[in-house]
């Protein structure tokens, strides 16, 4: 509509220009060397304006060429599919598809060449060797490098190459730096090396990043000296050893290990009185059978109501729990105070926590207070349908054994025994 208006005026001005030129004749004359033209002002207008309407005709035509609109639109077309064969490589993918999806990432490579979402996909879906250089395309370019490198740091973490894993979780650190999950392999890849100080540098660099919690980081760093101890020891380093250990205990008080080989540690050293405490304090927090035998070899030679006694004031630093409740029963019976061994197993059963240590702790106190081996002999038979002990269990194979170790013998992944019933 106002386009129509603007070409109404446009008419009426023109009409009007005509009307003015006609109403005042005159004549344009152009001479060049021997010609000579002539011409009413009003011819000459008129021509002037046929010019400019060529021109302007000429140059509509010009733009319409230049653009080459089939051309373009044969682009487009060509770019919509090659989206559309990522978007279905993606789905098939997700699918599990990957030959599926390797065929509709290499029709969009056909379509698109080689940008960083083609290759994406391709490396996504391509075997090994392929994979390989795709990624090392993709490392070069900038915006993609990080992408890149940590795929290239989970593939050689899961072929076993941790060299290579190591400067690649390195490199990536360098170009995004304070990435937690990278922070992590690299104390992890540390740790596979058994280079427990490094380990423990990238660890605090970690924990500084937020990388670990704060019970991780306690637990983590008590294991790196940990593990440091028990070298030692074995190498016959018993001061090096007893130094990690207790250094061990500071990171985190309720690591059992830690407390158990200081306090054996001690006790070789007869520093008893040291060892003692070490073993109360931890039984506060956690009680465990290894620390119950310690807590018994610092007076072997003692008599059994010395041992009672000694026991008795133990288990005051942890008193409902089951492991003080057996200990002071076992003690109990063994210096012949059947009372307070039937109520410390009493108590046991009455939490619903027996195990069968608890049913033959009443076997035991059936024969030596009545000698009454029927009624042994009935507990004994619940001992066995009762549930096992508890004991270190890895979480990664199911592994279970009475000893601790930092390095699972049966998958060998590290950190991976916990402390449970069953
Ligand atoms: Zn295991």
């Amino acid at each position: 509509m106002i386009r129509l208006t603007f070409y109404i005026i446009l008419a009426i001005l023109l009409a009007l220009v005509a009307a003015w030129v006609v109403a005042h004749p005159g004549d344009v004359r152009l001479v060049w060397q021997s010609w000579e033209i002539q011409m009413s002002f009003a011819t000459f207008a008129a021509l002037a304006l046929l010019y400019s309407l060529a021109l302007w005709g000429v140059g509509r035509v010009w733009r319409m060429i230049s653009n080459l609109a089939p051309l373009k639109s044969a682009v487009r077309r060509r770019r919509q599919r090659g989206e559309a064969e990522l978007d279905k490589g993606w789905s098939a993918l997700a699918l599990d598809d990957r030959e599926m999806a390797r065929r509709h990432a290499r029709r969009a490579r056909n379509s698109l060449g080689e940008r960083n979402d083609v290759l994406r996909l391709l490396s996504a879906c391509e075997s090994d060797k392929k994979r390989q250089e795709i990624l090392n395309i993709l490392r070069r370019r900038e915006e993609t490098a990080a992408f890149a490198l940590k795929e290239l740091l989970d593939d050689a973490l899961k072929g076993g190459d941790y060299g290579l894993a190591l400067s690649l979780a390195r490199e990536l650190n360098d170009r995004q730096p304070g990435v937690a999950s990278v922070l992590r392999r690299i104390v992890d890849i540390e740790i596979h090396y058994g280079h427990w100080q490094a380990a423990e540098k990238s660890l605090i660099a970690a924990h500084k990043k937020s990388a670990y919690s704060e019970a991780e980081f306690k637990h983590l760093s008590a294991l790196l000296h940990y593990v440091q101890a028990v070298e030692a020891d074995v190498a016959g380093q018993k001061d090096l050893a007893l130094t990690e250990a207790q250094t061990a205990l500071k990171k985190d008080a309720s690591f059992l290990p830690a407390a158990s080989l200081a306090a054996r540690l001690l006790l070789t050293r007869k520093e008893t009185g040291k060892a003692r405490k070490i073993i109360e304090n931890t039984w506060k927090i956690r009680p465990h059978p290894e620390l119950a035998e310690l807590f018994l070899d610092l007076a072997p030679q003692e008599s059994p109501t010395e041992r009672f006694r000694r026991v008795d004031h133990l288990v005051r630093f942890n008193p409902d729990h089951r492991e003080s409740r057996h200990l002071l029963a076992a003690a109990a019976i063994a210096a012949g105070h059947w009372p307070e061994a039937r109520q410390a197993l009493d108590r046991v059963v009455k939490a619903d926590q027996a195990t069968s240590r608890t049913w033959q702790l009443y076997a035991l106190l059936e024969q030596k207070q009545k000698q009454d081996m029927a009624a042994a002999e009935s507990y004994l038979a619940k001992a066995r349908t009762a549930p096992a002990e508890a004991a270190w269990h890895c979480k990664n194979c199911g592994y279970r054994s009475a000893h601790y170790a930092a390095t699972c013998p049966e998958c060998h992944r590290f950190d991976s025994l916990d402390w449970k019933d069953g």
